[in-house]
């Protein structure tokens, strides 16, 4: 069988019909092991192989060893959050991957081009090529052999590599924290208290809000405290505060993720650095209220408090 996501053939199973629904479990070498609906397959025999779908179920898959379940809501909502990433971000990621791949330190990995692209984010085999070799040309992975045409050799993580993964920041993947940047202003109170605090509450997280003077911006200890405890970040930048960018940002920089949300009108607006970034632009408080709880359960998974 061909792969439902990507259209990968050989080595696809069927691993079991879901008893009594129209759930199927699927394992594909390139997207790894993931539920699929019957409405979500109708939908995709229309759009083709979905490559960034992939990517995200792969990295679903290593991160928390299970199949991802993909139902048509949560589909649109990974679709929604995915998100550009630059040439350096796909290395890190892809070094990341590769860690999680390995069973041990000093395990071969055996990488085919075409398969395990997805791995880096990367659109042609011969762009993932050029990562590996970077990867190898600065210390990071150790090839056990030549490189042939068809692809790379048996790779393994040097000490360096370890090193570099290990001196990362941690994000606190247990903590029930969610750390809320937004615009302080009046107008935009009840979008926290009706519809963000609610949403991230349903998701089993519990928000947090900084209460401070809207008049005053600022980031001090306390501030930067919180973002070190929280599992994920929702970031709304409408009215465009320099604060908000700020926690985002060095939100991101921890490795914590950000999930963007902006209001409509306010879209055009938003700060160039940041724009790459998939945001929720919501057109009012019942449209948010519908898309954010969804994301976080597609993006982050739920929460310990649900
Ligand atoms: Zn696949």
């Amino acid at each position: 069988m061909n792969c439902y996501i990507c259209g990968w053939e050989d080595g696809t199973e069927l691993i079991s019909d879901r008893d009594y629904s129209d759930k199927e479990l699927v394992h594909c070498p390139r997207c790894g092991a993931y539920e699929i609906s019957g409405t979500v397959k109708a939908t995709l025999a229309h759009t083709g192989a979905d490559l960034q779908l992939s990517a995200y179920l792969r990295d679903w898959n290593l991160l928390t060893g299970k199949p991802a379940q993909l139902n048509s809501q949560n589909v649109k909502s990974i679709r929604e959050s995915t998100t550009w990433y630059s040439t350096s971000e796909k290395m890190e990621r892809l070094l990341g991957s590769l860690a999680a791949m390995s069973n041990y330190p000093g395990d071969q990995l055996h990488l085919e081009l075409e398969r395990d692209m997805v791995l880096a984010r990367a659109e042609e085999p011969r762009e993932f090529d050029f990562y590996l070799k970077s990867l190898v040309d600065r210390g990071l992975l150790k090839a056990q052999g030549k490189w042939t045409f068809d692809g790379p050799p048996p790779l393994i993580l040097s000490p360096e590599a370890w090193d570099a993964i290990e001196s990362r920041p941690g994000v606190d993947l247990e903590s029930a924290q969610v750390f809320v940047a937004m615009s302080f202003s009046e107008a935009m109170k009840p979008l926290y208290t009706d519809v963000i605090e609610p949403a991230v509450e349903k998701a089993g997280y519990r928000a947090y809000r900084v209460d401070h003077d809207p008049h005053i911006e600022r980031i001090d200890a306390k501030i930067i405290a919180e973002i070190k405890k929280s599992r994920f970040l929702v970031a709304d930048v409408t009215e465009q505060k320099p604060g908000v960018y700020y926690e985002a940002g060095y939100a991101h920089g921890l490795g914590i993720p950000v999930i963007w949300t902006v209001h409509n009108g306010d879209l055009k607006n938003v700060h160039f650095d940041t724009r790459q970034y998939a945001h929720i632009n919501w057109t009012d408080g019942d449209d948010l209220r519908e898309r954010l709880g969804p994301l976080i359960e597609a993006v982050i998974g739920r929460g310990p408090r649900g």
